[in-house]
C-alpha cells in the first residue's frame, strides 16, 4: 500500500518501540536519515534504535548518535512495534530483515524501489531520503535541534554531491538552509567526510592505473579483479575521476572485495544507468545506480560492458546521418 506523508507520520507517531534501518554499505543519506528520525522519535519518548547490517564508515562518526548504531548480532532476535526501512527496498537491508519481527514501513526516494513493502512512502522526485524526513518533521511541527540538523544536512549534501548534481532542487536548498538555522555545521561534516588514510589515497592512485574508455570514449570504467583489489584498500573518489573525463557519458567501477562477487557503481550524464543496474538485480537513479554481480571477472565485465553499450546505443551517431543523434540530454 502506498502511503501519504500524513499517513506515514501517523504510523511513526503511534509506535512505541521503533527500530530504524537502511541499506548495507550505508552512505550519508542512509545514516543521516536514520539518525535524524531516531533523534526525533527519541525526543518524543519512544524506545528507538538504529540497526544496520554493516560498519559505519569512520567519517560519519561526527554525527551525534552514529556511535550507537549497531549491526544485528549473530542469532539475535529483535521485537518492535515498527521497523522503519529508509533509503532502500527491503532486499538491501542484509540480516536486519530476518532479525527483526515487526510491521514494516518503507520510506524511500529510489524510483527503482521494488514496491514490496506492505506500507511504502516513495517519492522519486526527492533528491534524498533526508529530504522526505525533512518534510515529515516539518509536517510534525518543524522542530529541529542540532543533532537532527547535522544528520539531515549530511543526507541532503551527500546525495546531491554537495548540492551540485541535477537532483538538487529548491526544496533541497530550503531544507539545507533550515538545517543551518537549526545548528548544522557544514564545514565540520565535509571536513570529516573528506579525511582518509594515506593508504586510501595511494590505493586510489593504484586503481587509476586500471581505468579505460570504450564506446568511442563515451564510456569509462575501472574493472578491478579480486587479485587487483588485494593491493587496494579503498577506491573512494574513483568513480568521480571517471565521470569527469571529457566525452564520457557513463562511468562505471566494478570491483571484487570478495571472490566471485562484483560490486558495481555507475554514474551517467543522461543515459539511464538505473535500467542497466536493474538488469543485474540492482537499482538506483537515472544518473547514479549500482548492483552486485555474482559471476567471474571476465564474464561480469563482458556482460556489464554490453549492457552499457546498449544503454548508449539509442544516441549513437547513425552512419551518414550524424546530425540526428544525441537529442536526449
Ligand atoms: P553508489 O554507486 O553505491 O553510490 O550507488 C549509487 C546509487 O545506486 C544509490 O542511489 C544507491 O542506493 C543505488 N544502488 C547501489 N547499489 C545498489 C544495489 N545493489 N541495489 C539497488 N540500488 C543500488
Ligand atoms: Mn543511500
Ligand atoms: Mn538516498
Amino acid at each position: 500500500m502506498r502511503l501519504t506523508l500524513e499517513e506515514t507520520l501517523a504510523i511513526l507517531q503511534e509506535s512505541g518501540k521503533v527500530i530504524i534501518t537502511s541499506h548495507v554499505n550505508p552512505d550519508g543519506d542512509a545514516l543521516g536519515s536514520c539518525l535524524a528520525l531516531a533523534h526525533y522519535l527519541k525526543d518524543r519518548g519512544k524506545d528507538v534504535s538504529v540497526l544496520i547490517d554493516d560498519e559505519v564508515p569512520k567519517g560519519f562518526l561526527v554525527l551525534p548518535g552514529a556511535e550507537k548504531i549497531t549491526a544485528p548480532g549473530e542469532n539475535e532476535h529483535y521485537l518492535a512495534d515498527l521497523l522503519v526501512v529508509l533509503d532502500a527496498s527491503l532486499d538491501r537491508i542484509g540480516k536486519v530483515g530476518e532479525a527483526v519481527s515487526a510491521p514494516v514501513v518503507n520510506i524511500d526516494h529510489h524510483p527503482t524501489n521494488d514496491g514490496k513493502a506492505e506500507r511504502l512512502y516513495l517519492d522519486g522526485e526527492r533528491a534524498a531520503t533526508a529530504e522526505i524526513i525533512y518534510q515529515l518533521l516539518e509536517l510534525a511541527g518543524g522542530e529541529f535541534d542540532k543533532d537532527i540538523a547535522m544528520a539531515l544536512y549530511t543526507g541532503l549534501a551527500t546525495d546531491t554531491g554537495f548540492f551540485r548534481f541535477s537532483n538538487t532542487n529548491p526544496l533541497t536548498m530550503r531544507a539545507a538552509a533550515r538545517m543551518l538555522e537549526a545548528g548544522a555545521e557544514p564545514h565540520v561534516i565535509s571536513e570529516s567526510l573528506e579525511q582518509r588514510p594515506y593508504s586510501h589515497v595511494k590505493g586510489l592512485a593504484d586503481a587509476l592505473q586500471h581505468i579505460e574508455v570504450w564506446h568511442g570514449g563515451r564510456a569509462a570504467g575501472a574493472f578491478l579483479s579480486y587479485e587487483t583489489m588485494e593491493g587496494i584498500e579503498a577506491t573512494d573518489g574513483l568513480i568521480e575521476m571517471l565521470r569527469v573525463i571529457e566525452g564520457v557519458e557513463i562511468a562505471v567501477v566494478m570491483k571484487y572485495k570478495e571472490e566471485g562477487k562484483a560490486r558495481v557503481s555507475m554514474r551517467s550524464k543522461g543515459a539511464d544507468v538505473s535500467a542497466v543496474a536493474l538488469q543485474f538485480g540492482g537499482g538506483g537513479h537515472v544518473k547514479a545506480a549500482g548492483c552486485g554481480i555474482e559471476k567471474p571477472f571476465e564474464e561480469a565485465r563482458a556482460m556489464l560492458q554490453a549492457a552499457i553499450d546498449a544503454a548508449l546505443a539509442p544516441t549513437d551517431p547513425v552512419a551518414g546521418d550524424a546530425g540526428s543523434a544525441g537529442e536526449e540530454k
